[in-house]
């Protein structure tokens, strides 16, 4: 089995608030159960619920839901890269293997301007604070929607493969 996963990133000054919010409703929703176990890709989680098809379309091969924060905000990209940041000045590119570790602030070496790595443009990456990760999940468009709605914090949908 591949290990790929939806990731939805949250970039709000109030991740647990975010993250307890959408958690509690999943639950409700029957989307992922309620109780914490280690059987997840990546340590601890939330298995799928029996109402997981209103979020995915391959109910089969879905599998966990894991949940990871960052206070100050980090930048979320698939390890298998493809994901690149471009100056919000100079619209310089930078390289692709920057992207995994790059420091916040970070300066483009082109026109040496400083800028939070939430005001950089983000192809293929997001910059959040609250991540949620849905492990070898088909999200719907109409489930991300939800999401959205019920997050009440901006959004971005990126892909990602281990
Ligand atoms: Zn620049």
């Amino acid at each position: 089995m591949s290990d790929h996963a939806e990731v939805l990133v949250f970039n709000t000054p109030e991740p647990k608030q975010v993250g307890v919010e959408v958690l509690s409703r999943l639950v409700a929703d029957g989307i992922v159960q309620s109780t914490v176990t280690d059987c997840t890709v990546d340590g601890p989680g939330y298995l799928k619920g029996p109402s997981a098809e209103k979020a995915t379309r391959y109910v089969n091969q879905a599998r966990s839901l894991s949940i990871r924060y960052h206070e100050g905000g980090a930048l979320y990209s698939s390890p298998e890269g493809g994901g690149w940041l471009t100056c919000p000045s100079c619209h310089q590119r930078l390289e692709d293997e920057r992207v995994s570790d790059v420091p916040n602030p970070l300066k483009c070496h082109r026109c040496l301007g400083e800028w939070l790595l939430g005001e950089w443009t983000l192809h293929g990456c997001a910059f959040g604070t609250v991540a949620f990760f849905f492990w070898d999940w088909v999200l719907r468009d109409g489930f991300i929607d939800q999401v959205h709605a019920w997050a009440n914090a901006p959004l971005v949908r990126i892909h990602y493969h281990l």
